[in-house]
């Protein structure tokens, strides 16, 4: 579903990803942990194109994200086919940044009826079997500040997947939110991955990534010093900069 091979990714003299190689198959979760600086919100901006890159390159499900290629060299796409192809990509970030003057169901219509001018009634029923499915059915007519940061952060992600993204990218959607509501979050996110969802998330959440990750990355410097299934990574790390890491975060 998601192939990265050698990217890499500067800000003026600063390269911050430097050569990257990642793969998550349809239906896997991959997750990124690394220390603060390490290249984890780069890399994942730069798999929806919200970042431009300048070596390598990134598909999803096929389909490089923000380039054409024409005779070995990529070329950026227009803006709106730009568009297009990032809104099959969900996106979660630490800040639930939903819109505070719509209601909750409103916020999960928005981008169907906006961006794909679907018929409302048809994302109406989807929005709210979403609400749902995140636990939230009760909440459709209320406003993001009358809830708590988890419920937020549930309709964070059910908005995402109204736009049936065929991948959901999560950026620390949890470093957030008060110790009590993390795990309301994980769960919604686990059930996602058993629904057979692909995923990329960066999290410092170990016991997430041990369970539900089919691979863990992580990265250092701007590097994927190791990857593989959590028992390897966790239990038997091979390099002394994940140790270290590992050491400090659990
Ligand atoms: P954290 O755990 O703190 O979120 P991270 O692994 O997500 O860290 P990034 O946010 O990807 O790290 O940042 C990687 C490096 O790139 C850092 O040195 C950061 O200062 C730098 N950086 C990120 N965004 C920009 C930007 N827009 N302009 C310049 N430098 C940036
Ligand atoms: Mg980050």
């Amino acid at each position: 579903m998601v192939v990265a091979r050698g990217v890499r990714k500067s800000y003026g003299a600063h390269e911050v990803i430097k050569g990257v190689d990642l793969e998550v198959a349809p239906g896997e979760v991959l997750c990124l942990l690394g220390p603060s600086g390490s290249g984890k919100s780069t890399f994942l901006r730069c798999i929806n194109h919200l970042e431009q890159i300048d070596a390598g390159w990134i598909s999803v499900d096929g389909e490089l994200v923000g380039y054409r290629e024409h005779r070995g060299r990529l070329y950026e796409l227009r803006d709106a086919e730009i568009a297009r192809r990032r809104s099959e990509i969900g996106m979660v970030f630490q800040q639930f940044n939903l819109f505070p003057h719509l209601s909750v169901l409103e916020n999960l219509m928005q981008a169907p009826l906006r961006v794909r001018r679907e018929a409302a009634g048809p994302v109406r029923e989807r929005s709210l079997a979403l609400l749902d499915r995140v636990g939230l059915a009760d909440k459709a007519g209320a406003y993001p500040r009358q809830l708590s940061g988890g419920q937020q952060q549930r309709v964070a992600i059910a908005r995402a997947l109204a736009m049936q993204p065929k991948l959901m990218l999560f950026d620390e959607p949890t470093s957030a939110l008060d110790p009590e509501l993390v795990g309301e979050v994980l769960d919604v996110m686990r059930g996602l991955a058993d629904d057979g969802m692909t995923m990329v998330v960066v999290t410092h959440e170990i016991g997430f990534a041990r369970e539900v990750a089919d691979t863990v990355a992580f990265l250092d410097g701007g590097v994927v010093v190791e990857a593989g299934p959590p028992s390897q990574v966790f239990d038997a790390p091979q390099h002394e900069r994940t140790r270290a890491f590992l050491a400090r975060v659990l």
